[in-house]
């Protein structure tokens, strides 16, 4: 069987038609196939064929770890005159290694950003593909992957439904990685982040870096209930990570 690698991914190309000849069971989900050994189960191949191009976790028994970030103020420096080019998308401290823990840690890392400057007309699609080509690299050389980049372009006016605070994209983003919301975290510094984040059933958390500490000064008693607090992306990669090893050790004590 033939696999494609994309950073810390590893997931199958769907020998169509091949019989996916390998050794032992399953590729998907390890036991004994009825059509012989390596071969899909039938449930499992028309399960993949469903989503042949997403990402695929090796391991069918771990669930999806999906963790979906807003970008300014979480990842890179917020301004108040909009971040409009390449240049001016500078990497908050700590947020590309934070970003990099979490890839090498098994979570697949989407971003959700209100990108209105595009309706304003303050910088165009060009200068947001530069921006994003430039927070992949520098996510890439930290060890890092980001596996979707997600934007609504609009303004207020539009009354579009992927403008955070509704929970638009964010719905759309859990279909495509076939992720449970109550699994998934989302995480930024604005209160219309914590409420899409609410609104599509995810776990929201609010980081003190961007506007988040003016965000927990001005509205923390509208922060949906369940939000957690975090000083910037770095203390909440390192409590999740702390997380890992904790269900690890306690997994391995239930064997014990
Ligand atoms: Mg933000
Ligand atoms: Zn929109």
């Amino acid at each position: 069987m033939k696999t494609a690698s994309r950073g810390a991914w590893r997931f199958p190309i769907i020998p169509y038609g091949s019989g996916g000849i390998l050794y032992g069971g399953c590729p998907f989900c390890g036991r004994p196939s009825e059509s012989g050994a390596g071969a899909f189960q039938t449930a499992c191949l028309d399960r993949a064929r469903l989503q042949p191009t997403m990402p695929q976790r090796f391991s069918p028994k771990a669930p999806m770890k999906l963790i979906i970030l807003d970008r300014d103020g979480v990842i890179n420096q917020d301004r108040d005159d909009f971040v409009k080019s390449a240049d001016e998308w500078v990497p908050l401290e700590g947020s590309m290694d934070a970003i990099a823990f979490l890839t090498q840690a098994g979570y697949t890392i989407a971003v959700a950003t209100n990108q209105s400057g595009i309706g304003r007309g303050f910088f165009t699609m060009q200068q947001l593909n530069e921006m994003h080509a430039k927070m992949h690299k520098l996510v890439r050389q930290a060890g890092g992957e980001i596996d979707g980049i997600w934007f609504c372009p609009h303004t207020a006016a539009a009354e579009c439904n992927c403008r955070k605070p509704k929970s638009g994209m964010v719905e759309d983003i859990l279909a495509r990685f076939n992720a449970k919301a109550a699994d998934t975290y989302m995480a930024g510094d604005s209160l219309r982040d914590v409420q899409a984040a609410a609104g599509a059933g995810c776990r929201p958390v609010l980081v003190l870096s961007g506007k988040g500490r003016k965000t927990l000064a001005e509205s923390s008693g509208e922060l949906p209930p369940g939000t957690q607090v975090f000083d910037n992306l770095a203390a909440f990669a390192q409590y999740l990570m702390k997380q890992e090893r904790q269900n690890a050790e306690d997994g391995h004590a239930a064997c014990a």
